[in-house]
């Protein structure tokens, strides 16, 4: 029988009533005849909750002991939803990670898949099971240590279950109905896309677009896996929510086809550092080997043999460099006068396809902001996407602006 991946969201199974509708849109796929993998988040709030409770015991926590706490939210709702399709007479069962095997490597709270065998859970849909139920977000490590993904990976337990067992379609059930130019609980004028391509759909998710976590849309692409955004509580059609698909299966596009925004960036700034052959490689050595997941950087103007050295970074990765980079310190690697976190910062970035044989699009959005009076820290530019590091509190002005200044409200 074909294979159909539905995966439910935190706010999809938040209760047992949201959990009882999810089964009931599961039931009708099955009524159609395929055979169903249903990936499940925790119920909405409660990795956030684990999550807490690591770092309250422990700021600079065991990796491992993270991931054992923190998939357990997974573990709860996987088991019910099973219990509820079974008590719908739909034959189901649940599977964590590990029983799967969801073979991930061992970089604990965001590791990479590594391989799905399907036979386990073949071997059951032959026996006539018609639903595995599998815990998202986590796996199994080489050491056999619990691993999870980071944070949103159940999206890519999804892709990569669907591409696994070769699914006719991944269907992503949320709260909102599909991709939308920008996140429509900040920007009212927001727009459903009916189709958004793979490449956008990454750079949305990378600046901070959480509908999709960025893996699972690398994995789709790669795979060429079908996958569908759509919502859990209206009625749905075979034609619902947003398809990502390949460039060439839109046929028109806005030249920005969305904004993206981020609030968990941090500035951090090593003031007057030698400026010397090697330096970069001094100072963003360190950050790396501590796995500080660096994304902009600017060096200024170097005076007398020293410069400032700023550089971005997610703000729960701040503790981590200040360290890596103390150490760096006192190994006489690298020398600075002062370090300057500021994370009261934010990044809003304007993507689309469009930009590589459009020119003007950075300019057209420096306008806007500067029209606003907001004033930008740090750009960093690709083929297809323009971003800034802002002050936070202009952020959601700055996203509705930059929305308006290219009539994203509009299709194309
Ligand atoms: P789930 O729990 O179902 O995984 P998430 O909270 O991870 O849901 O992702 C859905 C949320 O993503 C939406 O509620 C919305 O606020 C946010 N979002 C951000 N950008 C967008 C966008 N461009 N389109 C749709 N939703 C977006
Ligand atoms: N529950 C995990 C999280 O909140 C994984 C997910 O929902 O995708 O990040
Ligand atoms: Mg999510």
């Amino acid at each position: 029988m074909p294979v159909l991946v539905m995966k439910f969201g935190g706010t999809s199974v938040a209760n047992i009533d949201r959990i009882r509708r999810a089964a009931k849109r599961v039931g009708v796929e099955v009524a159609k005849g395929y055979d169903v993998i249903v990936i499940v988040s925790a119920m909405s709030g409660k990795t956030n909750e684990l999550v807490n409770w690591v770092g309250e015991i422990s700021p600079l926590y065991d990796a491992r002991e993270y991931d054992a706490v923190v998939s357990s939210g997974e573990n709860v709702t996987a088991g019910l939803m099973a219990l509820t399709l079974q008590e719908m007479d739909v034959p189901a069962r649940s599977w964590q990670g590990w029983q799967v095997p969801l073979k991930t490597n061992s970089s604990h709270s965001s590791a990479r898949i590594e391989d799905i065998p399907p036979e386990n859970i073949t071997a059951k849909f032959t026996e006539g099971m018609r639903v595995a139920v599998v815990a998202g977000f986590q796996g199994i490590s080489p050491e056999g240590r619990i691993t999870t993904l980071g944070r949103g990976g159940s999206d890519t337990t999804a892709v990569a279950f669907a591409a696994a067992f070769n699914a006719e379609r991944c269907d992503i059930y949320t709260d909102v109905d599909g991709v939308y130019t920008t996140d429509p609980r900040i920007a009212s004028k927001a727009r459903k896309l009916d189709r958004i391509a793979f490449e956008e759909m990454l750079e949305l998710a990378s600046l901070g677009a959480k509908v999709l976590q960025t893996r699972s849309v690398e994995l789709a692409m790669r795979y060429n896996v079908k996958l569908r955004v759509l919502s859990s509580f209206e009625e749905q059609s075979d034609e619902a929510g947003t398809l990502v698909c390949a460039e060439e299966e839109i046929m028109e596009s806005n030249v920005v086809s969305g904004i993206a925004y981020s609030r968990d960036e941090a500035k951090m700034t090593l003031v007057s550092v030698a400026d010397r052959p090697g330096i970069a490689a001094a100072i963003f050595g360190p950050l790396s080997e501590a796995g500080i997941n660096v994304d902009m950087i600017v060096q200024n103007i170097s005076e007398e043999g020293r410069t400032d050295m700023t550089f971005s970074c997610p703000t729960d990765q701040v503790k981590r460099a200040e360290k890596a980079l103390l150490a760096a310190k006192d190994a006489g690697q690298i020398n600075y006068h002062d370090l300057i976190a500021d994370t009261d910062v934010a990044k809003v970035s304007a993507v689309g396809i469009g930009m590589r044989s459009q020119s003007g699009v950075a300019a057209k959005m420096f306008k806007t902001l500067s029209d606003e009076g907001v004033n930008i820290k740090v750009i960093a530019t690709s083929e297809i996407k323009i971003s800034v590091l802002i002050d936070r509190k202009y952020m959601e002005l700055a996203v509705q602006a930059l929305h308006d200044a290219f009539e994203l409200d509009k299709s194309a």
